[in-house]
């Protein structure tokens, strides 16, 4: 048995960034951005107003001044000539401040007329202009990789960038096996169960930038899972679920060897999960979950994301842990890393009374994987202990 730390570097030498593609920004929302980007333009472009006023001198924000309106700057036009003493543009925000303008004086301030306005008001310390480049200047960098949220779209878009190069999503194909599964919706014999982990980790891998196809279940015989293993071809990865103990019928490992898969390993320190097993076939990366529901779970946290993560170039790095306080006492542990279902709450972590790993409820409650090393000794209430948030 390997630790979990030697089997997720062994999963990384597995696998390498995907290639790089162009998209339209308004498709590259939690896209991987591949290549750095770097603004041609400065934002504004031009002195702007940020209010609703008029354009002056500042040396005339003066109370009880009276001043001359010389003409108009709306956003998208400016006023071509120069403001001199004595003189106002009416503004409007967004709109380019004329010459010689270095104060807006906001409307509300004054009392105007058709062609006069007369300062009411000088209690503002802001001239409401927004200089050149304020917000970014030419040159400005955003850096790769990282993943594009809505506010650095909306910060590409105001760079005037319209199309971003991105890592492709990597193809995964998932594979439940177990004569036993059928497929939610289907109608179970009586000693069938509904396969449930492939749709936790469908989702879970496609909220981080993962293409998953879900193939048909795969019975416990080697004809189903060769079969299986076939349509999987094409896929970056191929996950396997279940079949991979040393049942008679876990013949996962078996079958995928004899399609040529290189065995990378079997079995890791870890509970849940500790029938892990990992390898190559083709250029596809291959990945043998424990069929028992949170196993499968746990490992697709542990493993599976951190492995997309690698493959969309975001680096070979464990998921961070956290830090909190323990609510109770906790045992020794034993040989295996233990990740608890836990709940944080206020800033300290509980761990679940029950942690088989067959206990989907207890999962969907828990928001936390709370972190057991190896031989950790037993912790008191209070002590402070890593975990992967949910
Ligand atoms: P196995 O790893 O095939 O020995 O499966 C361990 C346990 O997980 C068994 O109780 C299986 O019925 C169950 N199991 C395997 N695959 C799935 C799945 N895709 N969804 C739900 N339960 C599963
Ligand atoms: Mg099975």
């Amino acid at each position: 048995m390997i630790s979990v730390e030697e089997a997720l570097n062994t999963l990384f030498a597995l696998v390498n960034p995907l290639e790089v593609e162009i998209v339209p920004l308004r498709e590259a929302a939690g896209r991987v951005l591949a290549h750095p980007v770097t603004a041609q333009r400065d934002q504004p472009p031009f002195p702007a107003s940020s209010m609703d006023g008029y354009a002056i001198s500042d040396s005339d924000y003066v109370t009880g001044r009276t001043l001359q309106v010389i003409g108009e700057a709306t956003a998208g036009t400016r006023f071509e000539g120069t403001v001199d003493q004595g003189q106002a543009v009416r503004i409007f925000t967004g709109a380019p401040v004329p010459e010689g303008a270095t104060w807006v004086v906001v409307q509300e301030d004054v009392d105007a007329t058709k062609d006069q306005i007369t300062i009411r008001e000088t209690s503002e310390s802001n001239p409401y202009i927004r200089p050149a480049g304020t917000d970014f200047k030419t040159g400005k960098t955003l850096e790769a990789p990282q993943i594009l949220t809505p506010q650095l779209i909306a910060l590409l878009a105001s760079m005037n960038i319209s199309k971003v190069s991105v890592t492709r999503h990597p193809d995964v194909a998932l594979i439940s096996t177990g004569t036993e599964l059928v497929m939610p919706g289907e109608s179970p014999g009586p000693d069938q169960i509904i396969a449930s982990n492939t749709f936790g980790l469908k989702a879970m891998l496609e909220a981080i930038g993962a293409r998953v196809r879900v193939l048909p279940i795969a019975h416990d015989t080697i004809p189903a899972l060769t079969t299986a293993i076939k349509l999987a071809k094409g896929s970056d990865l191929i996950i396997t679920i279940g079949g991979a103990s040393v049942g008679d019928h876990d013949l996962v490992g078996d079958v995928a060897e004899t399609l040529g898969m290189e065995r990378a390993f079997y079995k890791v320190a870890m509970r849940p999960g500790k029938p892990l097993m990992a390898g190559k076939l083709g250029n596809a990366a291959m990945i043998g979950l424990p069929g028992n529901p949170v196993s499968a779970m746990v490992c697709g946290v542990v493993f599976v994301q951190p492995v997309i993560r690698a493959m969309l170039g975001l680096g070979k790095t464990p998921l961070p842990h956290a830090k909190a306080r323990i609510a109770q006492d906790l045992p020794e542990n034993g040989p295996r890393a233990h990740y608890m279902r836990a709940r944080i709450e206020d800033g300290q972590v509980t761990a679940f009374e029950r942690q088989d790993s067959a206990l989907l409820t207890v999962l969907a409650q828990a928001n936390a994987l709370l972190l057991r090393p190896p031989h950790d000794p037993a912790l008191q209430t209070g002590a402070e202990v890593a975990f992967v948030p949910l």
